[in-house]
């Protein structure tokens, strides 16, 4: 890969940042050098950085309540960002295209948990993600499209929910780096309880982002074409989550209270890591309580 141009769109995001600790020679990019959601510059992106591989990051991202206010947003920025990007990466052919979605685009309900692969379109995305959701399973439609018509090698990988440093600790973050954040307020205030959204009961799998990040790096460097779900196997209600949270940040004594008016989202929505493990077949995932110990510990120093 030594002398191919790696060019990593949403640079300046969480997984970006991550990314770059384990591939630093890539070109990191954000909305400020050029905004994909507008065709002339990813036009001016592919004419001035000729990638020869392209590893798709950039989307708009954002809380539930944020994807419940703004649903025509995330539809419209996530659909054309990911069909530009497609469409002039064959156009210029870019021989290999890592697109990025979510665990969030699978359905609501199944009839087998964890879900697997092939259960990607057989049903409606949850309501309080639709939008995000319909617009970012697109582009597996898109990619598996354009391989099937164009003999294309391009592949794409689904996270489940990501944590780690350089998330988005104010405004419209997710819920380990609120719950962080939120650790953070009540010590310095001498709080005996934390406010949680919703009953607790959700199932969620969180999984590090620097595992997000190697195994990208390990698609690149292996030539491994195959799309496959990335998460850790470690699948646990909210309220569990929330103790496992405490007990790595050292505040056990801090009780989580839930507030049932908020909502819950998706009930679950685990997937199976099978498929990667055939792909990876040693790769060995962060634990929550590890890879919040060590946010913790970066979070902590930050000036929230
Ligand atoms: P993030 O921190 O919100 O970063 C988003 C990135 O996209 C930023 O670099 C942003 O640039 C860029 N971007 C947004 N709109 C853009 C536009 N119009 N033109 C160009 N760039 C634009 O996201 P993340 O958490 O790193 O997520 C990375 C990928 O993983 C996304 O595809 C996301 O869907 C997926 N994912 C995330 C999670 C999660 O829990 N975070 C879970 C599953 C999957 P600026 O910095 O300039 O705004």
């Amino acid at each position: 890969m030594e002398n191919k141009k790696i060019i990593v769109t949403g640079g300046s995001g969480m997984v970006g940042k991550h990314l770059q600790k384990f591939m630093p020679n890539a070109t990191y990019l954000s909305s400020k050098d050029y905004d994909l959601t507008s065709e002339k510059q990813v036009v001016q992106m592919f004419y001035y950085e000729r990638p020869d591989i392209i590893i798709h990051l950039s989307a708009k991202v954002g809380g539930i309540v944020d994807n419940i206010n703004k649903p025509a947003e995330y539809f419209t920025d996530n659909i054309i960002m990911n069909t530009l990007l497609v469409k002039y990466a064959h156009i210029h052919e870019v021989k290999r295209f890592i697109g990025i979605l979510s665990t969030c685009i699978y359905p609501d309900i199944v009839k087998n948990y964890p879900m697997k692969e092939e259960e990607l379109h057989s049903g409606p995305p949850t309501a309080t993600n639709f939008a995000y959701g319909y617009a970012k399973r697109s582009l597996a439609v898109q990619i598996d499209s354009y391989n099937k018509q164009y003999g294309t090698k391009y592949n794409y990988l689904i996270p489940s929910n990501l944590y780690g440093e350089f998330d988005k600790y104010g405004e419209n973050s997710h819920f380990v780096a609120a719950l962080i954040k939120k650790i953070i307020q009540a010590k310095r205030e001498n709080k005996n309880h934390i406010e949680l959204f919703g009953t607790g009961t959700p199932l969620r799998q969180f999984t590090h982002s620097d595992d997000l990040a190697k195994v990208i790096k390990y698609c690149v460097d292996n030539e491994c074409y195959e799309s496959f779900n990335v998460s850790t196997s470690e699948n646990y209600s909210i309220s569990e989550i929330a103790k496992i949270v405490l007990k790595a940040c050292g505040v056990e004594n801090l009780e989580p209270r839930f507030d049932t008016t908020k909502p819950d989202g998706q009930f679950r929505k685990d997937v199976s890591n099978e498929l990667m493990k055939k792909c990876i077949p040693n790769f060995e995932y962060t634990s929550l309580y590890d890879g919040i110990k060590k946010t913790y510990e970066y979070v902590n120093k930050l000036e929230l």
